[in-house]
């Protein structure tokens, strides 16, 4: 696996492999199970994979985690050559920002309402880097996870306005034994959290199941959710979000 730190790094090195599909797993680092299943997706779909991790200060607000968001490197390049991946790109800010974030695009009305109304800036600080990384990756298909649903949408949106032509596929949630959704952020939980988390999805299914949002929302209230952002139903799914102490997680199942 090649590790590319600059644009004309990760450009030679595509041009060694030579011919072919190529599919691209953009991330934040600190990988589990549910990075790698893109991965593997993203082998099947496609005969060279480019995976990026880049902490992206624009969609962190200046009150939210991005010093503290974990980053550990050498660990996921470990984890992403054992999954064969030809190329990891790991550009630092200087290198996506050249122009200091001032060139900015702004994300469709996927992104309206739900994740929008409780991080305002979220999903334009996403739209502008992932067009940054798709002109520097130039993929042919890349895999974003359901597990961010809404963001899913926001990115398809892009891909179409902008006619990038790039090829976006959903992969599913991965998740723990309890069905708990696998994220970098589940490594802020404290041992008495974790059982809370993991009721997040047992309560959205139910909700799926119901049809019944608010009592959704009293429920994760009920067993020790600090802060309930949304239980909202769209594009046939219940989406949520919920505060743990400082931790927010998200989530979504399948409407019934
Ligand atoms: P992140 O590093 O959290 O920005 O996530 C990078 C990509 O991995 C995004 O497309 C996420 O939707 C996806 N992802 C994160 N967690 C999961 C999961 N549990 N299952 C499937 N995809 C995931």
């Amino acid at each position: 696996m090649k590790i590319a730190r600059t644009i004309e790094d990760l450009s030679t090195y595509k041009k060694e492999l030579g011919e072919g599909k190529f599919a691209y797993v953009p991330t934040m680092g600190a990988l589990h199970e549910g990075h790698l299943s893109l991965v593997q997706l993203a082998k099947e779909k496609a005969d060279h994979v480019i995976v990026s991790i880049f902490v992206n200060p624009t969609q962190f607000a200046p009150h939210e985690d991005f010093d503290s968001y974990p980053r550990m490197e050498e660990k996921d390049a470990r984890m992403l050559e054992e999954e064969e991946v030809d190329i990891l790109f790991v550009p630092n800010e200087s290198v996506m920002y050249p122009d200091g974030k001032n060139s900015t695009i702004k994300a469709g009305d996927a992104a309206e309402g739900l994740e929008t109304t409780f991080r305002p800036h979220f999903f334009d600080g996403v739209v502008n880097i992932v067009s940054r990384l798709f002109w520097a990756v130039k993929p042919d298909v890349a895999i974003f996870g359901q597990k961010d649903f809404q963001q899913l949408q926001v990115i398809i949106q892009m891909v179409e306005d902008q006619n990038m032509g790039i090829e976006i596929i959903g992969a599913p949630i991965a998740r723990d034994e309890s069905g708990l959704a696998l994220s970098s952020r589940n490594l802020y939980l404290s041992a008495e959290e974790l059982p809370i988390a993991r009721q997040l999805n047992v309560i959205l299914r139910e909700a799926a199941k119901t049809g019944n949002l608010e009592e959704a929302e009293q429920k994760l209230l009920g067993i020790g959710f600090d802060k309930v952002d949304y239980v909202a139903s769209r594009w046939n799914r219940i989406l949520g979000a919920a505060w743990l102490g400082k931790t927010r997680l998200i989530d979504n199942v399948a409407s019934e």
